[in-house]
């Protein structure tokens, strides 16, 4: 089979990392018969340099022209006296808007082989942790109306929570489709104890749940939930919930999972069509020194060919390699650990790359 993937390495280590995802995505396209077409763009710091704005149309129309996006990380030092509105972060946010990517999928995995990063105590974790949280990403608190006034003589600031039951349906589907294509549970996470906007969640996700019969539903309020991720982790596999809730949840699982250059993620829009990048930035701080974990980066090609080319069996086979350089006692600085054998960037991709 023939697909597009639009690559946007950016600044920093995403250059680095974009480029150890590619060797492995050579490797899948030789082993699988496959052909990737990839076309490289410019989004960030070296956008504005070259352009004068993070995200050029160009690289706006070849998202949206090909099959899915893989993105490395944008920012730097160098631009930080650029206007916020031509910031290189703007890129994130523009091409989220261009691209309607309604559905942000983080999931915090725990490798066994990496148990001590984890802060929570080992019984906790055995076999390690797999939750894949998905959050709604254009809705809710975070575009409401907002704005100040004056309520007897006092300055009052409001932002208003606002779903709509087509927002809550779409997101719920994906939820869902996740869920049947792992441990089959969804674990809803509102305050519908007190929002009126959570009981308009709560009766959407449960209506949809009727068209998934081979997926568990159950639900729990934000408060609760996020005690239960560090109490019992093992208890969940996708947690479904709204912006706000979602952008703490996601933090939180990320922080018992240890390094932030593990992890994957992912923005959907309608079709299948997304795009994934690792949860990390453009680390100026080790930018160029063959340092940098791309493993957050190849655990992310391994999401796109998953979720937007229905190549199950070769994001599986990616996802065999990364451990397989885990368990043979390969680590990058930031999971580096006594007695194992510490390699570079360049290293790390090509191991992984071989593996397949
Ligand atoms: P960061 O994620 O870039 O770095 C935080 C720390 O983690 C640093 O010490 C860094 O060295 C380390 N780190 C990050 N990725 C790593 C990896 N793959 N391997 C090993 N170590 C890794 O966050 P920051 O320092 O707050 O931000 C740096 C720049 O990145 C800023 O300009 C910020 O705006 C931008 N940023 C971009 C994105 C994105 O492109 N989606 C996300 C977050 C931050």
């Amino acid at each position: 089979m023939n697909y597009n993937i639009t690559l946007i390495p950016g600044d920093g280590i995403g250059p680095e990392v974009v480029a150890g995802a590619v060797k492995v995505l050579d490797k899948v396209a030789a082993k699988f018969g496959h052909e990737f077409s990839l076309t490289e763009k410019l989004a960030g710091g070296i956008a504005i340099d070259a352009t004068g704005v993070p995200l050029p149309q160009d690289t706006i129309d070849a998202a949206k022209a090909a099959d899915a996006v893989l993105l490395g990380a944008v920012g730097g030092p160098k631009w930080d006296d650029q206007p916020g509105s031509n910031r290189p972060e703007m890129a994130i946010l523009g091409l989220r808007k261009e691209l309607g990517l309604y559905a942000n999928l983080r999931p915090a995995i725990l490798f066994d082989e990496l148990k001590d990063a984890c802060p929570l105590k080992p019984e906790i974790i055995v076999g390690g942790l797999d939750i894949l949280v998905v959050r709604e990403l254009t809705g809710g608190i975070y575009f409401g109306e907002k704005g100040t006034k004056t309520v007897d003589g006092e300055e009052v600031a409001y932002d208003v929570e606002q779903y709509s039951v087509s927002e809550i349906e779409r997101i719920a589907r994906v939820a869902f489709e996740m869920a049947q294509k792992r441990s089959k549970k969804v674990t809803s996470v509102d305050k519908a104890n007190v929002l009126e906007s959570s009981r308009l969640w709560r009766r959407t996700v449960e209506r949809i749940a009727k068209d998934y019969p081979d997926v568990t539903l159950d639900h729990l309020y934000i408060d609760n939930a996020a005690m239960q991720l560090v109490r019992a982790p093992k208890q969940f596999d996708v947690i479904l919930t709204s912006n706000i809730f979602g952008d703490i949840l996601s933090d939180e699982a990320s922080q018992i999972t240890g390094s932030i250059g593990m992890l994957p993620s992912s923005s959907l829009s309608d079709g299948g069509f997304g795009l994934y990048e690792p949860i990390h930035g453009s680390a100026p701080d080790i930018a160029g020194t063959d340092k940098a974990n791309p493993i957050a980066t190849i655990m992310s090609l391994s999401m796109l060919l998953r979720y937007s080319l229905s190549l199950a069996a070769e994001a599986d086979a990616i996802d065999q390699a990364v451990e397989t350089f885990l368990k043979d006692g390969y680590r990058t600085v930031d999971i580096a650990e006594d007695g194992k054998k510490v390699v570079g960037t360049k290293e790390a991709g090509d191991i992984i790359a071989n593996y397949l």
